[in-house]
């Protein structure tokens, strides 16, 4: 045992960091205690079992919302550092794992999206029995962990392990394959026994204010994918408190560039990980709160005024823009990074039910439903979700793989 951090686990009996704190429930107190006892690569088994990307949501997740934050010892301020002991075992676990041998049920599968809800269905299905093929339209492996999340967060290497373990298992993966485009989820659901869609939510969400168009926007996903095919300026303004606006201005501000963040609401309120604000700050990123873009001109954004204002009888806070307090603010670049949603186009001329905001209906197992009675087509991950967390996809991908079973 090499991190004494476990010592201070109490082992509870129901383990609140994992019955309401994980979305897959990773079993904490019974791999801590193998950690305690150095049966490692048991402890690594389980967790590899529970959740194919623990090496990987250890190391993203916002642990103060999940293990961390649900740890019992949180009400005397000193929860346990669980994440730290699960990256130790599962990361060395990652570099060296192969799916074991396994007897075919005559079934198989099409992925379509090889972010973490793919890569865990995959390995899952592959696990009870199916032949799987994946397909993504990026040419290679992860989606957000290696198109998205910089590498100064997440080791590439890391995400690379996955196609070692699809090479080694006989897992067909095609990367560069646009489903929806040539290729169409028709001919995947007549030739597969099922299809597995977890495309994620690429599609940016406009700021819908005038000017929007301008050459010097850019969509925050397409800057992160290839940073380095940017040239930002002198000064560079990012619009959101998200973790892709993070993200975004932590990329930026280490490539030198004078950065801003610019929110309509609070610190507390920023929906990214407090600790990555932090990071931004440290890498010399400055914030400007209350402030919501109106217009993009040549020379600028135009900003007004924020405020919140607390509704007397719900006691509910909302953000109110203040007429009259408009300012531009000179800048070379503008990142709007506000939020994101699905692209549908993987449907092709198979569309199904959508919702009242545009998401694909699916039943709550994760079979999507079609006008035409189709059922041999699931979903995953923020195709389903929303933009949410590597952690939740993986949880969803499980609820999924587990009615295709
Ligand atoms: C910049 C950024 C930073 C983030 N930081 C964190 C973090 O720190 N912690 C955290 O927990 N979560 C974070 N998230 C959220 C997390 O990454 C996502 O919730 C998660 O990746 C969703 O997984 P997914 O499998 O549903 O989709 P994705 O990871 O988006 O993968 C979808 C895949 O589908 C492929 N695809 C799309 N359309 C098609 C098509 N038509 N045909 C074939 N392939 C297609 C894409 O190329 C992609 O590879 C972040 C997200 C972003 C964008």
């Amino acid at each position: 045992m090499k991190n004494n951090e476990a010592l201070r686990c109490l082992l509870c009996k129901k383990p609140r960091c994992s019955i309401s704190g994980c979305p897959v429930h990773t079993p904490v107190p019974e791999c801590m205690a193998l950690y305690r006892e150095d049966r490692i690569e048991e402890a690594a088994e389980i967790l590899f079992r529970n959740n194919p990307l623990s090496a990987i949501t250890s190391r993203v997740c916002d642990w103060k919302k999940f293990c961390l934050g649900n740890c019992v010892l949180n009400v005397k301020k000193i929860p346990v550092r669980w994440y730290e002991i699960e990256q130790e075992i599962s990361e060395a676990y990652l570099r060296t794992v192969t799916l074991p041998e396994r007897a075919s049920n005559g079934k198989s599968v099409a992925i379509v999206g090889a972010g973490p809800a793919g890569i865990a269905a995959a390995i899952w299905l592959h696990g009870r029995g199916f032949e799987v093929s994946v397909f993504d339209s990026n040419e290679e492996i992860g989606g957000v962990l290696r198109y998205g999340i910089p590498p100064f967060r997440l080791d590439r290497s890391l995400v690379s392990e996955y196609k070692r373990i699809f090479d080694s298992a006989g897992i067909v993966f095609k990367g560069g394959i646009k489903v929806g485009k040539g290729l169409t989820l028709k001919s995947l659901s007549q030739s597969f026994t099922y299809v597995f869609i977890a495309t994620g939510a690429e599609k940016p969400l406009s700021l819908g204010i005038p000017g929007e168009e301008s050459p010097k926007v850019i969509d925050a996903l397409k800057y992160l994918k290839d940073p380095g095919s940017f040239e930002l300026g002198k000064k560079v303004i990012v619009i959101g408190g998200g973790n892709v606006a993070m993200d975004s201005c932590r990329t930026a501000a280490r490539s030198g560039v004078d950065t801003w963040v610019y929110y309509r609401k609070t610190f507390e309120n920023m929906p990214a990980n407090p600790f990555e604000i932090e990071e931004a700050q440290r890498d010399g990123v400055h914030f400007e709160l209350f402030k919501a873009p109106v217009e993009v001109r040549e020379d600028g954004v135009v900003f007004r005024d924020c405020e919140n204002v607390t509704d007397p009888e719900t006691g509910k806070i909302s953000t109110r823009i203040i007429d009259g307090t408009d300012s531009l603010v000179p800048c070379d670049t503008l990142i709007p990074a506000i939020s994101e949603r699905p692209d549908l186009s993987v449907f092709g001329d198979m569309m199904p039910q959508t919702n009242r905001w545009g998401y694909p209906e699916a039943s709550s197992t994760g079979m999507v439903i079609f006008p035409d009675g189709t059922s041999n087509v699931f979903a995953a991950g923020d195709l389903l979700l929303g933009p949410r967390t590597v952690v939740e996809a993986v949880a969803s991908a499980r609820k999924a793989i587990e009615s295709i079973l």
